[in-house]
């Protein structure tokens, strides 16, 4: 399966895309804001689309990767909607990370038009796409999923068949769960050690050689906090979309998580504090505001 459409073309969207611009692909892309599709359609010499069916409209294989399930819906209705464009027998390969319940209705719709609906929301961030190491984690059909996995392979180093549609986006979702536990209590824990007079380098030094250490405590907040560079590259908005799909996930299904509830609250009232362009690191700078300390 080589003819991909690839729409959505945001900070993890644009280097997926674009490993997906060399033989032997033959790439479409479209995104809302057309000056990108433009932009990314030159450097890599493919073409861009103008709506959504277009897009989808020769491809074997079609990608989203928005902000949430909801645009997803979005662009595939309407006249300019991919449905409008799909070919039977054709994949859409979903890599938002989105909604379980959203991604079942979608993988209905299309099953009544014989095209395929796989959810693959990924991790490894923008470096990760940059440099195709993505983890993928899928929902769907193992047959599915072989004949995708190509694509997949282009972006991807590690890919895992979760479940049945939906369960791709479960484990992302509660996977940032965990990144967003792992932001907050470092981000406590180091303003703590600051009021006792005790440094964030000094108290790395020792979390990173002890049980404690995390992603956040060995490579987020040396090279984002402590240097106050706080670069942008996943938006806090979107880590607080993540972290409300797990707690309603786990409500649905009776699970008590009263830690990640907790998380879930602190990281929307740091969203509604920072706006919507605040990177999710930055919640480091809402623990340390109460705290009155800064990590640096
Ligand atoms: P961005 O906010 O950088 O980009 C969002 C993209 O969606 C843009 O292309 C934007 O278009 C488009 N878009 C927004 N609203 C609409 C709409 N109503 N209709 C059509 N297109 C729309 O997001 P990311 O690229 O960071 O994230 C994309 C997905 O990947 C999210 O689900 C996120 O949670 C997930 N993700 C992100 C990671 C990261 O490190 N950034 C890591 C892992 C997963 P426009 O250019 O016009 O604004």
């Amino acid at each position: 399966m080589t003819r991909v459409a690839f729409l959505g073309l945001g900070a993890i969207g644009a280097p997926m895309a674009s490993h997906l611009s060399q033989p032997p692909f033959d790439l479409t892309v479209w995104n809302r804001t057309n000056a990108k599709a433009q932009n990314l359609a030159r450097e890599h010499g493919v073409a861009a689309a103008a709506t959504p069916a277009e897009a989808a409209r020769e491809a074997e294989v079609v990608i989203t990767c928005l902000p949430s399930s909801r645009e997803v819906g979005e662009v595939l209705a309407g006249p300019d909607g991919i449905l409008n464009g799909l070919a039977p027998n054709a994949i859409l390969i979903d890599c938002t990370s989105g909604d379980p319940s959203a991604s079942r209705e979608f993988a209905a719709n299309l099953a009544s038009r014989k095209a395929s609906f796989m959810d693959a929301p990924v991790s490894g961030g923008v470096a990760g796409a940059k440099a195709g190491t993505l983890t993928v984690m899928c929902g769907g059909d193992a047959a599915v999923l072989e004949r995708a996995r190509p694509v997949l392979e282009a972006f991807g180093k590690k890919i895992v068949l979760c479940g049945p549609v939906g369960s791709g986006h479960a484990v992302k979702a509660v996977s940032n769960a965990l990144l967003a536990v792992h932001v907050w209590s470092l981000a406590e824990a180091l303003a703590a050690l600051k009021r006792l007079g005790i440094g964030a380098d000094i108290a790395l030094d020792v979390i990173n050689g002890s049980a404690g250490r995390s992603n956040a405590s060995q490579n987020l907040f040396p090279e984002r906090v402590l240097t106050r560079a706080f670069p942008r590259t996943f938006r806090l908005a979107l880590l607080d979309k993540d972290i409300g799909i797990a707690t309603k996930l786990a409500a649905d299904a009776g699970t008590p998580i009263p830690l990640i509830d907790l998380a879930a609250k602190l990281i929307h009232e740091a969203h509604l504090e920072l706006g919507e362009e605040a990177d999710h690191v930055e919640a480091a700078k809402v623990v340390e505001s109460r705290a009155g300390v800064v990590i640096e």
